[in-house]
């Protein structure tokens, strides 16, 4: 049976979240965002949550060992024998290293987008509180403002969603992060995908590389 171990690349605001949950529903494998997971931890309100919160809001990127570490748990579990999709993850060198040494990877895509519409995207993104369904004011608005479509949670922005946050995460992206396009690209799987127009064209483009 094919396997579909892929890693999402691109900068914050790229669409990978939103893609990855695209790609979980149509080849029936888990979505492992680590944002997500940081997130969870940072609302459990434990010691580490609250560091955690604390990194997050700044922009920085939270420690290699404790991030490789909750990535290769999940990776353990049994729902990924068939493939994953790495949304997030890795971010720098030392990841992609560490994570050679947990799992091979079918396919790195590599998400394309210009800056000025990475910071469009973000400050108009709010998620939903309960279900994680990911919106934007004005194009992808919920039918009630505010209110989750699927689920009637109440949406949100992410503190890392305002304007400050996102020069800083993008700088970090570039200098923390950009290099793993050539480590990918010299191991002969990068694709590359344009993820400037929707996320169905991204889709789209994903399927053809996929096939
Ligand atoms: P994201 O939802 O992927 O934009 O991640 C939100 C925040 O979580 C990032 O700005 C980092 O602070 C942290 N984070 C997510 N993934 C990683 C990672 N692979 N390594 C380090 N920090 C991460």
């Amino acid at each position: 049976m094919k396997k579909y171990r892929l890693i999402l690349l691109g900068p914050p605001g790229a669409g990978k979240g939103t893609v990855a949950k695209k790609i979980a529903e149509k080849y029936q494998i888990p979505q492992i965002s680590t944002g997500d997971i940081f997130r969870e931890a940072a609302k459990s309100g434990s010691e580490l949550g609250s560091r955690v919160k604390r990194i997050m809001e700044s922009g920085e990127l939270v420690p290699d060992d404790l991030t490789i570490s909750l990535v290769k748990e999940r990776l353990g579990k049994k729902d990924t024998e068939r493939g994953f999709i790495l949304d997030g993850f890795p971010r720098t060198i030392i990841q992609a290293d560490s994570l050679s040494e947990i799992t091979s990877i079918d396919a790195v895509i590599n998400f394309n987008i210009p800056r000025e519409e990475i910071i469009r995207r973000l400050s108009g993104r709010r998620i939903c509180s309960q279900c994680g369904a990911i919106y934007h004011v004005t194009d992808f608005p919920p039918k009630v403002e505010g209110i989750c479509d699927i689920c009637g949670g109440k949406l949100y922005q992410r503190d890392d969603d305002k304007i400050e946050s996102i020069e800083k995460r993008l700088n970090v992206y570039e200098k923390q992060t950009l290099p793993l396009i050539e480590y990918y690209r010299t191991k002969g799987i990068l694709y590359d995908i344009d993820s400037s127009v929707n996320p169905d064209y991204s889709m789209e483009q994903i399927g053809k590389i996929l096939s």
